[in-house]
C-alpha cells in the first residue's frame, strides 16, 4: 500500500488510483478514519449515500494536483442531523485543501502577483486574495503579543499621498514590529494609545525630538522613562549648525568639500582633511569658535554607558553649554539652545541607557521594501497586517 503520508504529505489517507489527465494529476483517495458526528460526536451513524469530492492540492513540480474524495453521506442516530464526512487537511466546504492554500499564501508573500498567481494556478485573483487573508490571519494570530512591549521604540514614515504618515511601535528588547497606526498628530493617536493593554509595564521609550509622541507617553505610559535617540540629537546640532554657517560666511558654505567635512565628527576626518579644514576655518575667527563648540557638544552627547554618578558632572556640562546656546545672540542657536533645552532629560538619560531607534529606522526599510512589492498599498489595514506578519 502507498504510504498516503509521503505521496500527499496528509496522513491515514488509501490510495486507490493515480492517473494524468488533462495536464493535470489527480489522485483517488478514500479515508479509513472513523467517521464521528461533528454535532454531538456520537459514532451511532446511518449511511446515507456517497458523495464525491475534487479538491485543489499542492502541486508536484508543475503539475496541478487534483484529489478526488469518496466522502459518505451520514445522518445521526442519536441528535438526528445529516453530515458530511470530514477530512483531516481538507476543511469542509473548501475546493482546495490546506496545504495548496499555505503554497498559495507563500507564493503571494514571495512577491508573484494576484493575477499572475491565479492564471498560473488556475483559480481567479480573488482566490488568491483570499487565501492570502486567511495565511495573514493566522500567521496574524500566532506572533502578535496582547501586551505592550517594555522597551519600546515610536517613529513615523511615510504611507501614502492622500493618507500622509504612519507612526511605527517597534519593540526594541525582541526585535519586533508591535504595531503599525495611522497619523502621527497626538489627536490622531490618542484614541489607538487610549485602547492599549499593559500600558504600566512600558519602562523605556524611545523617540526622536517629536513633541506630539513625547505628550502621548507622558499621558500613556505613567512609567515610562523616555530616552532621545542620539542619532537624531545629533542631526538636529548639525542643521542648526550648518544654518549659522550658512549665514556667516554663504560663499564658503556653497563648497560641497567643506560641506562635508563640516558636518563629520572631527575623530573621523584623516590628517590631511583636517588641514585642509583647519586652513578654513583659520580664516573665519567667529565661526571657527563655534566650530569647535559644536565638536564639544556632540563629543558630550556621544558617551554611552555611565553611570548616575558619572552622569552629574556631565549634566553640569551640557546645561552650561545650553546655557551658551541661548545666550549666543544667533538666531539659528538660540533656536537649538531652546529645543534642546525642552528635551534636556530625554537627552541626558542617553548616557545612561543605550537602545536607540536604529532598529525602528531599520525596520523602515523593510516596510519600504513590502509596500514597493506590492505596488503600493491604498487599504491600510491590508498594509498594517502585512507588515506585522514580516516584521515580526
Ligand atoms: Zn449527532
Amino acid at each position: 500500500m502507498i504510504n498516503s503520508e509521503l505521496v500527499l504529505g496528509l496522513p491515514g489517507y488509501q490510495i486507490t488510483g493515480i492517473e494524468r489527465a488533462c495536464g493535470e494529476v489527480r489522485v483517488r483517495v478514500r479515508h479509513a478514519g472513523p467517521a464521528a458526528c461533528p454535532h454531538c460526536g456520537s459514532v451511532r451513524l446511518r449511511s446515507k449515500g456517497r458523495c464525491d469530492r475534487a479538491v485543489r492540492h499542492e502541486d508536484w513540480g508543475l503539475r496541478h494536483v487534483v484529489i478526488e474524495l469518496e466522502a459518505r453521506k451520514f445522518q445521526c442516530r442519536d441528535c438526528g442531523r445529516g453530515f458530511r464526512q470530514r477530512f483531516p487537511g481538507i476543511q469542509p466546504w473548501q475546493r482546495a485543501s490546506e496545504a495548496f492554500q499555505r503554497q498559495i499564501f507563500r507564493l503571494h508573500l514571495d512577491g508573484i502577483n494576484r493575477s499572475l498567481l491565479g492564471r498560473r494556478e488556475g483559480i481567479g485573483a480573488a482566490t488568491v486574495q483570499r487565501y492570502f487573508e486567511a495565511g495573514l490571519r493566522r500567521q496574524f494570530g500566532q506572533w502578535h503579543p496582547p501586551r505592550c512591549p517594555s522597551v519600546l521604540g515610536i517613529d513615523e514614515h511615510f504611507f501614502t499621498r492622500k493618507k500622509g504618515f504612519a507612526t511605527t511601535l517597534c519593540d526594541l528588547r525582541r526585535h519586533k514590529v508591535y504595531d503599525v497606526v495611522l497619523g502621527r498628530s497626538e489627536t490622531a493617536l490618542a484614541a489607538y494609545f487610549e485602547r492599549l493593554e499593559g500600558k504600566d509595564q512600558v519602562k523605556l521609550v524611545c523617540m526622536d525630538l517629536s513633541s506630539a509622541y513625547r505628550s502621548l507617553v507622558r499621558n500613556h505610559f505613567p512609567n515610562a522613562l523616555i530616552v532621545a535617540d542620539r542619532f537624531h540629537v545629533i542631526r538636529l546640532i548639525n542643521h542648526h549648525f550648518l544654518a549659522c554657517w550658512r549665514e556667516l560666511d554663504p560663499a564658503g558654505s556653497r563648497n560641497r568639500g567643506l560641506l562635508s567635512l563640516m558636518r563629520r565628527h572631527r575623530h573621523n576626518l584623516k590628517p590631511e582633511q583636517l588641514a585642509r579644514l583647519t586652513d578654513y576655518l583659520a580664516g573665519q575667527p567667529a565661526l571657527q569658535r563655534i566650530y569647535r563648540f559644536k565638536q564639544r557638544l556632540c563629543c558630550l552627547l556621544l558617551q554611552k554607558h555611565k553611570t548616575r554618578r558619572q552622569c552629574r558632572p556631565l549634566a553640569a556640562r551640557f546645561l552650561k553649554a545650553l546655557h551658551q546656546l541661548r545666550e549666543s545672540g544667533l538666531a539659528q542657536l538660540m533656536q537649538l539652545g531652546d529645543t534642546l533645552y525642552s528635551w534636556r532629560n530625554e537627552i541626558a538619560l542617553m548616557w545612561r541607557f543605550t537602545r536607540n531607534n536604529g532598529m525602528t529606522e531599520g525596520f523602515h526599510n523593510k516596510i519600504e521594501l513590502i509596500s514597493r512589492q506590492a505596488f503600493g498599498f491604498r487599504n491600510f489595514d491590508n498594509y498594517r497586517m502585512r507588515v506585522k506578519v514580516l516584521c515580526a
